[in-house]
């Protein structure tokens, strides 16, 4: 067993760490206060091939490794947070499930766009009455000669202000196996898209509304049965979360251990004072254990796809321990880590929601569970299943 990263992917770090350094240093806390998708960074990412590094060659992507695009997103987030979305979504977002299993015609129409930074993918799998038991999804989607007509409504999409396409999960028909996926438009006739409403996070997003809404039906991406296939293209979409919370919990760290070596309180630097070495010591320890899980569910991915429990259980670690570590990052900073003059109490804010988003830390305990005891758990009531 080898705790190192290879020389290659070291020296992949280091260039995207200068990278990162040379062009988002400056304004990156400008950035993270600014709303709407950055497309400016997602522009000079694309130029340094860092979009798509998961993605075949022959689709126009890097065919780089899920490790690859971890380390991506760790190093521009040690440098400016608010960029590492920017990563998640050019690598491990719809993206990546767009592209493994787009057909042929649906991957010429979109990723070069995509891929280029000039265009947005929203993942529409929320609706009102569908959150964590999201199989309970209720748009619809009938097949109306070559077209598809969809009904419904979807919540709380990420980038669904600026998205120019959506992959939304659909109901074909009863059960699990009628669930499958279609790809709209943003100007699809039928679609209409609400207000923006704001996360405590600061990122906003947009009530979608399908009425009768047409699509061709070439704009089918998985068809019904396909509900097992997309949530092993979300799982990748959970290792870039818990990167992401990763990395931001260690942002914030990293300014709190600066700020704890130059503050003086009582004529000593904050270093100094046991209580706050003690939470230094809890925090690296978040960090580095939540760190092993990540790595290894990266490394071990297959056809790079990870396993369900090593997403869950990372996706755990690393929520848990982003959110706790950029936490403590905020009381050590004392007032100044609770200002928005400091990127501690963004990094707080961001690394909360993804306790909640992309399967949220009980549903991954949930996951977990299942693998400990070796048995599924139902988690509806026992006469109750998903609307026939
Ligand atoms: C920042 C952010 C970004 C998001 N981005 C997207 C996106 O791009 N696309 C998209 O489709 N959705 C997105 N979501 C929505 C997200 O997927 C849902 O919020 C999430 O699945 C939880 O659903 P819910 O909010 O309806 O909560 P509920 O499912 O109503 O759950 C409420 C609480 O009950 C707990 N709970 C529910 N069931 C169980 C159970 N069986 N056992 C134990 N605890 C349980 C939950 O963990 C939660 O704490 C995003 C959410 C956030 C916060």
């Amino acid at each position: 067993m080898d705790f190192q990263l290879t020389p290659e992917q070291q020296q992949f770090a280091e260039a995207v760490r200068r990278f990162a350094k040379d062009n988002l240093a400056a304004g990156a806390l400008k950035r993270a206060h600014t709303p709407g998708f950055p497309f400016d960074v997602a522009r000079l990412m694309a130029k340094q091939g860092l979009l798509g590094i998961t993605i075949p060659e022959e689709d126009g992507g890097q065919g780089g490794s899920l490790m690859d695009a971890v380390i991506a997103i760790e190093q521009v987030a040690a440098i400016c947070p608010r960029s590492a979305d920017v990563v998640q979504a050019g690598n491990f977002g719809p993206i990546r499930t767009f592209a493994e299993y787009a057909t042929p015609e649906q991957k010429q129409r979109f990723l070069p766009s995509l891929m280029a930074g000039e265009m947005a993918i929203s993942l529409c799998m929320s609706e009102p009455e569908a959150g964590s038991a999201v199989t309970e999804l209720r748009t619809t989607a009938k097949a109306d000669g070559r077209e598809v007509v969809l009904n419904g409504t979807k919540i709380f999409s990420t980038h669904s202000p600026d998205a120019s396409l959506f992959l939304v999960y659909v109901r074909f028909d009863a059960g699990v196996d009628g669930i499958g996926s279609v790809l709209v438009e943003r100007d699809a006739p039928g679609l209409s898209i609400g207000q923006p409403s704001a996360f405590m996070s600061g990122e906003d997003w947009c009530q979608l509304y399908f009425e009768n809404c047409r699509v061709p039906a070439t704009n089918v991406l998985l068809g019904p049965g396909g509900f097992k296939r997309q949530i092993a293209g979300f799982n990748v979409e959970r290792i870039g979360n818990s990167a992401r919370a990763l990395a931001l919990g260690r942002h914030a760290y990293n300014l709190a251990r600066e700020h704890a070596t130059i503050r003086k309180q009582f004529g000593r630097p904050l270093c100094e004072f046991q209580g706050l070495q003690w939470k230094f010591a809890d925090m690296a320890l978040k960090l580095e254990s939540a760190q092993l899980l990540l790595y290894r569910a990266a490394a071990r991915a297959e056809g790079g796809l990870p396993s369900a429990y090593e997403t869950a259980i990372a996706k755990l670690a690393c929520n848990q321990a982003g959110f706790e570590v950029a936490n403590e990052a905020v009381q050590v900073m004392g007032g100044l880590g609770f200002s928005q003059e400091s990127l501690a109490e963004y990094c707080m804010r961001r690394t909360r929601g993804w306790m909640i988003a992309g399967g949220s830390i009980e549903m991954m305990k949930n996951r977990v569970a299942e693998t400990i005891f070796d048995r599924r758990f139902d988690q509806r009531p026992r006469k109750a299943r998903s609307p026939e």
